[in-house]
């Protein structure tokens, strides 16, 4: 067995028995990506031509090696977004989770692809091109965090951060077939987090095992001062509790989603799944959210693009980034900067978020979408009254080939029905590896009132010992 192939929990043992040493597994790692990067294409900037000094030589996570989403902000380190309009820029400042994984000891390999600003499910809205399927290269990895996911699944660091804001976590880790949480809104600061829509942003954590999510997550959770949002008073255990149980426990199947069309492997995944949970002495019952199958993909996209609007602002080539010196006028700056910055998905949701909150149009579409969104977080609670969980699919279908014949924009949002009402009910959701489908994994969700992180990782540790842990996939041959 090779060190990049170690699972964290593992990783963080041989380090600590003296098994190896860091500079033994960072050559694993550094290895690993020379030898697949050619055909994955993960990293926007790799960091990893000489180790990075480790912080905290005692620290849990001291030499594990690490690659974040470019849109977290690394100080000194460039930090794009997969955007053209930031140019070169490198952050003053790091990320508090960031901060948190370094000051454990963590040590950056570089900064991963995505979605520009992380708006996409592909990672195919990149400035920086496409990252591919670890699992079957022609396939996209999802997004917006695919380089996060890819880079786990790939086997080049044992575990990742990324961001979700409406499924950007979970969506990449199914394709990739690793797991993702999507923490409770305020569990993890949100400070160095490039905005996308800031309501609905969360970071969160890949990794290959349900119990790494664990490790990660009692480092990067808890209050910062630096991020209003992130909450006081919620001291969080994430060790893992092996007497944890499912009996007696209610895990819902949502009523309208039934109608809904599945892939074949994803029904059966589900099925799979149910099965296991009863086994498990879990209640399978039904709750109903008409509210959010019928509006939730019209309400997330109407704030989502809105919140993008106000914070896109911010990019005008005076202040950050990517500028222009021989404009004749402030005007045409402002113009020639944003028209060659932005890609144009970026610019359509601008352009949809200006016009949803044009004074004469506020009430009616982005007010008229705010009231929706209560309406979405009442559903929840009067749900999570009935039920400890909701099991669900994270996506309709199994990723599709990268480059395939751009869908319409619509349908492409349609797709994230399975997970955007997480976002907007600020609740914590578990992408889970079910097995593969060929070579494709197949992952589904589990979702849990606020604050219930804990409770979910404990539920997928569960499932994993059922389901089987993924193997590092080798679809690039490499
Ligand atoms: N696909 C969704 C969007 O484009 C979610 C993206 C995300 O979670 N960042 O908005």
């Amino acid at each position: 067995m090779e060190l990049y192939e170690l699972n964290l929990r593992d990783a963080i043992a041989g380090l600590r028995d003296k098994k190896f040493s860091a500079s033994e597994l960072f050559d694993s790692c550094k290895a690993r990506i020379d030898s697949c990067e050619g055909k994955i294409h993960a990293f926007i900037t790799r960091t990893d031509s000489t180790p990075q000094p480790c912080a905290n030589p005692s620290g849990l996570l001291a030499g594990i090696p690490t690659v974040l989403k470019d849109n977290l902000c690394t100080r000194g380190i460039r930090t794009t977004a997969a955007s053209k309009i930031l140019g070169e820029w490198r952050p003053p400042y790091d990320a508090t989770a960031w901060k948190s994984l370094k000051e454990a000891g963590a040590i950056l390999m570089g900064k991963v692809n995505m979605d520009e600003f992380a708006m996409g499910n592909t990672c195919g809205n990149s400035a920086f091109g496409p990252t591919h399927n670890p699992n079957d290269i022609s396939r996209v990895p999802g997004g917006s965090s695919g380089g996060s996911a890819a880079a786990v699944s790939a086997g080049y660091v044992p575990f990742s951060l990324g961001s979700d804001t409406g499924g950007s976590i979970r969506q990449p880790a199914s394709f990739c077939g690793v797991y993702g949480l999507k923490p409770t809104y305020g569990m993890v600061s949100r400070y160095g987090l490039i905005s996308y829509g800031s309501s609905l942003d969360q970071i969160g954590p890949f990794a290959r095992t349900v119990e790494d999510l664990q490790v990660i997550m009692s480092v990067i959770s808890g209050h910062d001062p630096m991020d209003s949002s992130s909450f006081r008073d919620r001291p969080h255990d994430f060790s893992r509790k092996d007497d944890f149980s499912l009996k007696g426990k209610r895990v819902a199947l949502v009523k309208e989603f039934q109608d809904f069309t599945l892939d074949a492997p994803i029904a059966e995944a589900m099925a799979k799944t149910r099965k296991i949970l009863e086994d498990e002495g879990a209640i399978i019952t039904e709750i109903s959210l008409p509210v959010v199958a019928r509006y939730a993909v019209a309400c997330y996209y109407a704030l989502a693009m809105s919140e993008a609007h106000t914070n896109l602002e911010r990019y005008d080539g005076v202040r950050l980034g990517y500028t222009v010196k021989d404009a004749p006028g402030i005007k045409e700056m402002f113009e020639r900067v944003r028209s060659y910055g932005f890609g144009s998905e970026v610019k359509a949701r601008i352009i949809a978020g200006t016009c949803l909150t044009e004074p004469t149009r506020c009430e009616e579409y982005y007010v008229a979408a705010t009231k929706v969104r209560t309406l979405i977080a009442q559903e929840f609670t009067r749900a999570f009254g009935e039920t400890e969980f909701i099991l669900q699919p994270v996506t309709p279908s199994l990723p599709g080939k990268i480059g395939e014949p751009e869908e319409d924009a619509m349908k492409g949002y349609e797709t994230d029905l399975y997970t955007l009402p997480v976002n907007l009910a600020g609740l914590p959701g578990l992408s889970f590896f079910t097995g593969y489908a060929g070579s494709l994994p197949v992952g589904l969700q589990l979702i849990g009132p606020r604050w219930s992180d804990s409770d979910l990782l404990n539920t997928g540790i569960i499932l994993e010992r059922h389901l089987g842990t993924p193997k590092i996939a080798n679809g690039g041959e490499c």
